[in-house]
């Protein structure tokens, strides 16, 4: 099995992205096992980002890496939070601890609301999630792939499964918070699923182009 080490500290990330690499011969390995920090991630993209914490990740290690970013985007705001998804409350002063999900929660209800002052407001948003594989830190052809999720931003919070903006984000044609989904079916219909399983596609196709990894 070839080693690949996973920017991120985060277990359920590691295990749900371990179940699809092991079918491919790959081992993932946390950075943390390596006593790698988390990287800094100051890009406006999300590809830059993930591109930063998959290269940061192989510098240290010297294996190949995989890295992931994500956020919501919301269409009244411009694709905002987007990035800047998990610091959204505390780049306004709001909490920098305690429950981060909740404060930022508190603000996308609070941002819309006051765009919802001037008339109806578009309450449409989406997930998205993009994935980024390099084979070493100056891989000139990083693997990447990307999934989006769209649903509607409600104000009261329904459901307890998930995390982040779960709570707060409607499935219209399902009539229910993705909070409301148990976890199977989230990793079915998700972002980061329809991601992961596009990746697993593009490193079946990259080995049978022969180009090495
Ligand atoms: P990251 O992918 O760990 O950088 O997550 C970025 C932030 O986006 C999280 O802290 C959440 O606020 C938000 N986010 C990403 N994916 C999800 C999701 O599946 N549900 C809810 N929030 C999410």
């Amino acid at each position: 099995m070839s080693r690949v080490v996973l920017a991120s500290g985060n277990a359920g990330k590691l295990r749900e992205f371990s179940a699809l690499l092991a079918p491919l011969g790959l081992e993932l390995l946390p950075q943390s096992a390596f006593g790698l920090p988390a990287a800094e991630e100051p890009f406006g993209t999300f590809l830059e980002n993930a591109l930063a914490k998959a290269r940061h990740a192989s510098r240290a290690t010297g294996l190949p890496a995989l890295a992931d970013d994500s956020g919501i985007c919301v269409e009244a705001l411009g694709g905002r939070p987007g990035v800047w998804s998990a610091r959204w409350a505390a780049m306004r002063g709001g909490r920098e601890t305690g429950d981060a999900d909740a404060a930022n929660n508190a603000r996308l209800v609070a941002d819309l609301a006051a765009l919802a002052a001037g008339g109806a407001v578009d309450r449409t948003a989406h997930y998205y999630c993009v994935l980024v594989l390099v084979r070493s830190p100056d891989d000139p052809q990083p693997l990447v792939a990307d999934g989006s999720w769209y649903g509607e931003v409600i104000d009261a919070p329904r459901g307890t499964g998930g995390f982040g903006y779960d709570p707060h984000f409607l499935l219209p044609e399902l009539g229910l918070t993705v909070a409301e989904l148990d976890a199977g079916t989230k990793n079915r219909l998700s972002h980061r699923g329809k991601a992961m399983r596009a990746l697993a596609e593009r490193l079946r196709e990259a080995r049978l182009a022969g180009a090495g990894r």
